[in-house]
């Protein structure tokens, strides 16, 4: 039996992760993500390296955007497979990917507006990549399934999903091949397992699991985000964010926390929940202003098996971490503007994470000009968004068309990363008893990649490669 590997996304870059292993005449796909780097993404567009209706079944790590985000146009072209993934995965995924579809139809519309208005064309067509009724198509094809549970795919295929303790419900995957012998398929016969890291998360973490640690596997596949980096200690957020709140408070101006929907925000509510258990912060309103940072706290609501003991414990303690005394949930934009009108302090977790859309512009244009308030980040700021300008320094910035002047404090944590750093991916990695036959450094920025690689090679005496894009493999 020949294994063959392809890397068709995250290969030397770290978002549009897509790898296809193909065995005795069947497909798979694991993740079928959106290039979101500025310089790849006119790939999202390119049509599927091989046809989607030979592709036998789909399995999702993780609901992130650089994960799922093309499941829909690979469904449109004519997938109709499963798509299996925890069930926490699979309804995550569906509050991204309509989002995604959503805004994949308003800078289509925006584009084609502008184009028309300079009379020109851009690279890319004025079209959506996918649409809310592309993205609805795909959702019954998921396929939920349980952390540890064996799944036969087709014939010698069997595949099981672990805790990866990186977002809730995602995943490390595990591929058991069977290879046949010539009298057929050996019940205890020889096996080949794949190992996909998915995105590893970190040990030691509020609300998720630790990562899991594996006995064996004859070829890895490991993520490298943080392949050349140590995080900070994370020990100092409770500290940091009581005296952002603190100050604040006593200042009279309001703290402004731009934040992901997903994990972010929930985050914040456990810390907030934690520090006013403590009694190290007083009794403010909260308000969790995002539609969809409301949708997957929803989701978490409905899986308290997938959290760990700290969280337990916090629910022993009050009835949902999630619903601290004070938090208001604004759905409704009526609500969301009605904000402003508050005197006195209040806290304000509202998308997007970056400053780049969504309410969390209405709220600086509120707050950054008032030397009593705090804008707060809580999560990675890119280059070229208007969080990293604030970041920066700069000072002034331009929000919504119109120039404000940056009067906030302003305040980063940067514990929060659901990524694990070079020692914890090393820690991952010394799970096995046995060396892999091979390990393939996938998922980071060519730099990252290179440099975890490098470090490997001079710590065990693996064979270890960093693929490129489109690069096939056969396993043997
Ligand atoms: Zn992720």
């Amino acid at each position: 039996m020949q294994i063959k590997l392809r890397f068709m996304g995250a290969a030397q870059n770290v978002t549009g992760s897509r790898y296809l292993l193909e065995a005795n005449g069947v497909r798979l796909l694991v993740d079928c993500g959106l290039y979101q780097e500025r310089e790849l993404r006119g790939r999202n567009w390119d049509p599927f390296p091989i046809p989607p209706n030979t592709i036998d079944a789909v399995l999702l790590t993780h609901a992130h955007l650089d994960h799922c985000g093309l499941l829909p146009k690979l469904v449109r072209e004519g997938f109709r497979g499963k798509i299996y993934c925890t069930d926490a995965t699979a309804e995550i995924a569906q509050i991204v990917l309509l989002d995604s579809a959503h805004l994949q139809e308003e800078d289509a519309e925006f584009k084609k507006k502008r184009h028309e208005r300079e009379s020109r064309r851009g690279a890319y067509p004025e079209i959506p990549l996918y649409t809310t009724d592309d993205a609805k198509d795909s959702f019954p094809l998921f396929s939920a399934v349980k952390y540890e549970e064996l799944i036969p795919i087709v014939g010698v295929i069997e595949v099981t999903f672990h805790d990866a303790g990186h977002i809730l419900g995602s995943s490390m995957i595990k591929v058991q091949l069977k290879i046949p012998t010539k009298t057929g398929v050996s019940q205890n016969g020889e096996t080949r397992t794949i190992l996909f890291s998915g995105d590893v998360g970190r040990w030691d973490k509020p609300i998720l699991h630790d990562p899991t640690l594996f006995d064996e596997a004859d070829y890895v596949l490991v993520e490298s985000t943080y392949g050349d980096r140590l995080h900070e200690d994370s020990k100092d957020i409770d500290e940091i964010l009581s005296e952002a709140i603190n100050s604040t408070r006593e200042a009279g101006g309001n703290i402004v926390i731009p934040a992901f929907a997903i994990a972010r925000s929930q985050e914040m509510l456990y810390h907030l929940n934690t520090l006013l258990i403590e009694d190290r912060i007083p009794h403010l309103m909260v308000f969790m202003d995002s539609p969809m940072a409301i949708n997957v706290t929803e989701v978490f609501e409905h899986h308290p098996e997938l959290f760990d003991k700290e969280m337990v414990e916090l629910i022993r303690r009050r009835e949902s971490p999630f619903d601290l005394p004070g938090l208001k949930m604004t759905r409704a934009t009526e609500e969301s503007k009605a904000i402003n009108h508050i005197t006195g302090t209040v806290i304000i977790i509202a998308g997007s994470g970056m400053c780049t859309g969504g309410r969390i512009k209405h709220h600086l244009v509120n707050n950054i000009h008032r030397p009593e308030s705090t804008i707060l980040f809580v999560g990675y700021q890119a280059v070229g968004t208007l969080g990293r300008q604030i970041i920066n320094g700069d000072k002034e910035v331009r929000i919504l068309g119109q120039m404000y002047p940056v009067r906030a404090k302003v305040v980063q944590i940067s514990g929060f990363s659901a990524h694990a750093d070079r020692d914890e991916l090393f820690k991952w990695l010394s799970g096995p008893k046995k060396s892999p036959r091979h390990l393939f450094v996938t998922h980071g920025e060519p730099d990252a990649a290179q440099h975890f690689a490098d470090f490997l090679r001079k710590k065990t005496d693996w064979e270890i490669s960093v693929p490129k894009y489109q690069d096939e493999v056969t396993l043997d």
